[in-house]
């Protein structure tokens, strides 16, 4: 089939039936989790997204499914109680994607910040951060055993003082005075993560729809026009509630379906991903997570065998897009001399760099890391018109809390009754996940007859038990593995193709794997990838050179 009757067959279901009860506009992870929780109800929902899934903020986060101990400062107590619920529940529900994370706190002093901390923390006031001391990083941490040890779990925090923090930790700065060290979560793959939320909605109730690739135009006489990105085509489309969590592009959204609003303030965020395994040694395993120099709380940590430096917090304009500049990189290295002084990084170690914008609530002139993270829902429309809410705001590791309540929002609004709650429900392969190693070894013997156990080991660890689909598709067509992306093969590919909604190389490269992010990606990984896809999507040899120089190190927000 060629390239334009596929494209033009991939709308059939969205075309022949342009009407639901909710149209969810914005495949990011909030989007994904609220078409989820309705998809479960029972609700005809349809969810299109602009771009791809998940590239958008979602695809910029420090990947960290964490309570957010620094909110603890604004006093936004219910903030993080909910989302060391929904770290612990994450942990549980998908165990292939969202792990454990050591996560240590080099200290500097031993009581700064003590005043203006609690000030905050009573007052909201909006003051510039001050650097915290060791005394009000304890009561921090003390509040956050309490809330999220997980029935013991958890292991509570720990102070080392200056002596065993270098013994632990010998390339430490010799300033630091304490080190606490607790623990929190990371995913290390959270586009395919959102893509298993995806998945089960897809596969919930008879009338789920999901669209990349398709944007929320403009509205007339109540209906929502779509556009489909790769042709330009146009659905008239009819919805009972039309939900909108385009995340910092809310504003600009509900500006093109005809309402001025002002509720967004995001703040543009870059990381860079190093190759460097001095200091991939340094970490030792564990997230550094720190107050810097200017009082701006920062990270870096090992994942996929390179390092995460981040983050900046600059306010941001949606009209242009959010790229990583060389100052942010320039800051981004003497954030890594303040802690390891003594460990050497270039810039030609960077192997991907990503900057996206968080989709906070507009806030005045307060300072931007200290704007809220929490979120709301807020009706657009007027009573008369045709349902149209907004969500503001929404972190990634609350997103199932946030989708059901959303959700229950729009089930008022159809009269419908909640059937299900997402709560105690295990996301795509990470249901039935072995997550000891034995457990794995015997999952991989089952599964493992045709293609052989460490290669059905490799993809059990690469999408959780969802790998049984992709092992079923290699044993009918046989495999070759690629020459210059050995543990991938050329079946793998196509099944992702195939599957998973992939129409260019950026979705395979930065979505479907982590190739871009780890950095194991260059012209001949590209051909080899474009060639497979070329077969499966028949593109002819100009789309697919296309293709392969479009594809850029770098990741940001588009518009
Ligand atoms: C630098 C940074 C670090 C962060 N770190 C963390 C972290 O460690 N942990 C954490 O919990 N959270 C973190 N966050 C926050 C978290 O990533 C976001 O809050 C969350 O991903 C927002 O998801 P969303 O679905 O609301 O928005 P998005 O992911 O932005 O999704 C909105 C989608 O709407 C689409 N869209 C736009 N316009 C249209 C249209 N007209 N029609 C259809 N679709 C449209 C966009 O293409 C986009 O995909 C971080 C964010 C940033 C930027």
């Amino acid at each position: 089939m060629s390239q334009s009757s596929k494209n033009a067959s991939r709308l059939v279901a969205l075309r022949d039936n342009p009407r639901a009860q909710v149209l969810v506009i914005g495949g990011g992870i909030n989007g994904i989790a609220t078409y989820r929780d309705l998809a479960l109800q029972g609700v005809d929902v349809v969810l299109v997204e602009k771009n791809d899934f998940c590239s958008g903020a979602s695809a910029a986060s420090s990947h960290m499914i964490h309570g957010g101990v620094r909110y603890l400062e604004n006093g936004e107590i219910r903030l993080v109680k909910e989302s060391l619920q929904e770290r612990n529940r994450l942990l549980w529900a998908a165990p292939h994607y969202v792990k454990p994370l050591k996560t240590t706190m080099p200290i500097f002093s031993i009581f700064s910040g003590l005043l203006s901390a609690p000030i905050r923390l009573f007052t909201h006031s909006s003051g510039k951060p001050k650097e915290r001391g060791a005394f009000l990083i304890k009561v921090g941490l003390t509040l956050y055993d309490t809330f999220g040890r997980n029935g013991g779990t958890m292991p509570r925090h720990r102070f080392l003082g200056k002596k065993k923090s270098m013994a632990e930790m010998p390339s430490l700065n010799k300033d630091v005075k304490f080190t606490a060290t607790y623990y929190d979560a990371a995913m290390d793959n959270p586009e395919r993560l959102a893509l298993d939320v995806l998945f089960d909605g897809d596969a919930a109730g008879n009338n789920s729809r999901s669209f990349n690739y398709v944007s929320a135009s403009a509205m007339s006489n109540g209906k929502t026009v779509l556009t489909d990105e790769l042709t330009g085509e146009k659905i008239e489309f009819t919805a009972d509630v039309v939900v909108n969590t385009t995340g910092p592009w809310t504003d600009l959204t509900n500006q093109a379906l005809g309402y001025q609003t002002q509720y967004m303030g995001g703040t543009k965020g870059s990381h860079i991903v190093l190759d460097n395994q001095e200091l991939f040694k340094a970490c030792d395993n564990r997230e550094i997570f720190f107050e810097n120099r200017d009082g701006r709380i920062v990270l870096m940590y090992p994942i996929l065998g390179k390092v995460l430096v981040g983050t900046t917090d600059i306010p941001h304009d949606m009209n242009v897009p959010a790229v990583c500049t060389d100052e942010e990189v320039d800051y981004f290295f003497k954030l890594v001399a303040y802690v390891f002084p003594h460990i050497r990084i270039d810039k030609d170690q960077i192997v991907f760099k990503y900057s996206g914008v968080r989709p906070l609530a507009a806030s005045g002139d307060i300072n931007p890391g200290v704007v809220s993270r929490d979120y709301r829902i807020v009706r657009t429309s007027s009573e008369s018109e045709v349902p149209v809410l907004s969500l503001v705001g929404g972190k990634w590791t609350t997103f199932r809390a946030l989708g059901e309540h959303l959700s229950s929002e729009i089930l008022k609004l159809l009269g419908v009754t909640r059937v299900i709650s997402t709560e105690k429900l295990p996301i795509g392969g990470g249901k039935d996940f072995p997550t000891t190693e034995e457990g794995q070894k015997a999952w991989a013997k089952e599964h493992g007859s045709v293609i052989g156990e460490a290669r059905a080991q490799q993809l059990l660890l690469r999408y959780g038990t969802s790998a049984k689909g992709v092992i079923d598709y290699i044993a009918k067509t046989s495999e070759k593995m690629l020459v210059h992306s050995p543990t991938f093969s050329d079946a793998e590919i196509e099944y992702l193709v195939k599957n998973e909604s992939v129409y260019h190389l950026e979705d395979l490269v930065n979505r479907r794997t982590n190739l871009a992010f780890t950095g194991s990606i260059n012209t001949a990984v590209l051909q080899e990838l474009a060639e497979i896809m070329s077969k499966v999507l028949g593109w002819d040899s100009s789309t697919s050179s296309s293709e392969v120089s479009g594809v850029t190190l770098e990741i940001g927000s588009r518009k």
